[in-house]
């Protein structure tokens, strides 16, 4: 069976030897033709937020160099941008060490800070999606994710370093919106992306994070460079090979999807062989809140849907299409369960008679 994912051993931040490394996993995995001379290419780190390269918070700026002198070579034209959950880009940019590599590589910086909305049934949740024009922009995406720990997910790799493309504070407001629920927030990492579907993803696990993840944790050298074009199958080798001991939501619900075919989890590559030992060790906090008072600024914060019982003409379209099963049809009106309801505003968007209207209102879930 054809492997579907690349894993090297790398023991240093040396940019040529990361780009040979590289280079050995376009070739094992077929993706040599992925990217084409005059090609727009856009790159996607993680930068999280202003730190220093050596806490293993954000991509390191030789792994950025590596892949900017392979995509160099094949002639495209270079991008780098991100929307950091934490702090502004330049100041991201600057402390990560990034912004020197930008220089010297001649890659064209992009805020992320115009919006695109997309609209999309076949998504699980957000089946309206405002995501950075960026997303959309380039001929080609290539994804830059950090092997780290994560205290709410357990992992951030390939499909949670998609969610910098939610621009700016609209972040907090998916955090909000999902709460404690990490399927519901796994399920809003897979919907964006199937929007943004990154043509690589080329994880640095050189030096990881763990512990206290995303950016609490301790640096851990891990000598990993992992390479897929299919980040979910990308993902759950990656979390395989780092010891972790359950699947992370991300990986089950993709798994529930169907994207994790047993015969596509082939791992390749000097690494394949040898997993992390011992296995990197997990955030304590995954199944707490992800900041203090979360509970509390939900309940404040978040709109809820309220139906217009004047308007509605009780079609039960929102009924049926409502994810969460959390609306019924009971005495002849329209009855929301809010403890059920997860604030997807499905119903608000496809009720035909504009009967859903969405507020602030405190409500105890
Ligand atoms: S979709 Fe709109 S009109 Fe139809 S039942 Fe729901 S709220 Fe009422
Ligand atoms: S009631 Fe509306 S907002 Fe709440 S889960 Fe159902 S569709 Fe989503």
């Amino acid at each position: 069976m054809p492997a579907s994912v690349y894993l090297d051993s790398c023991l240093a931040y040396k940019a040529e030897t990361i780009a040979e490394s590289l280079r050995r996993g376009l070739s094992a995995l077929n993706l040599e033709d992925s990217v084409r001379s005059g090609d727009r290419v856009l790159l996607k780190p993680n930068l999280i937020m202003a730190k220093a390269p050596e806490l293993a918070t954000t991509t390191h700026p030789e792994v950025v160099r590596a892949v900017a002198m392979v995509l160099k070579d094949c002639g495209a034209r270079l991008f780098l941008g991100d929307s950091p959950g934490f702090g502004s880009l330049d100041r991201c940019l600057e402390k990560s060490g990034l912004q020197s590599v930008m220089k010297k590589m001649d890659i064209a910086k992009v805020y992320f800070t115009e919006e695109t909305t997309v609209m999309d049934n076949n998504n699980l949740i957000a089946k309206k999606l405002t995501l950075a024009t960026a997303a959309f922009a380039y001929d080609k995406i290539i994804n830059l994710p950090k092997l780290k720990t994560h205290s709410m997910m357990g992992s951030t790799l390939a499909v949670k370093n998609l969610f910098g493309f939610i621009p700016g504070l609209m972040k907090i407001k998916w955090h909000l919106r999902a709460g404690h629920n990490r399927q519901l927030f796994a399920r809003i990492m897979l919907d964006i992306y199937r929007q943004v579907t990154p043509v690589w993803n080329f994880i640095d696990g050189i030096v990881a994070m763990e512990g206290e993840g995303p950016t609490g944790g301790q640096p851990r050298h891990c000598g990993l460079l992992a390479l897929a074009a299919e980040a979910p199958l990308l993902d759950c080798l990656v979390e395989k090979w780092s010891g972790l001991s359950a699947m992370t939501p991300i990986s089950q619900e993709a798994q529930k999807l169907g994207w994790l075919p047993a015969e596509r989890l082939v791992a390749a590559g000097p690494a394949a062989a040898s997993p992390l030992s011992p296995a990197l060790k997990p955030a304590q906090g995954a199944t707490r809140a992800t900041f203090p008072g979360q509970r509390l600024w939900r309940r404040l914060l978040v709109l809820k849907p309220q139906i217009t019982r004047s308007r509605c003409q009780l079609c039960r379209v929102c009924v049926q299409h409502c994810p969460a099963q959390a609306m019924q049809l009971l005495n002849n009106k329209i009855v929301i369960d809010y403890k059920r309801c997860i604030r997807c505003y499905c119903c608000q968007e496809l009720c035909p008679y504009g009967a859903v209207r969405v507020g602030y209102g405190l409500v105890f879930w």
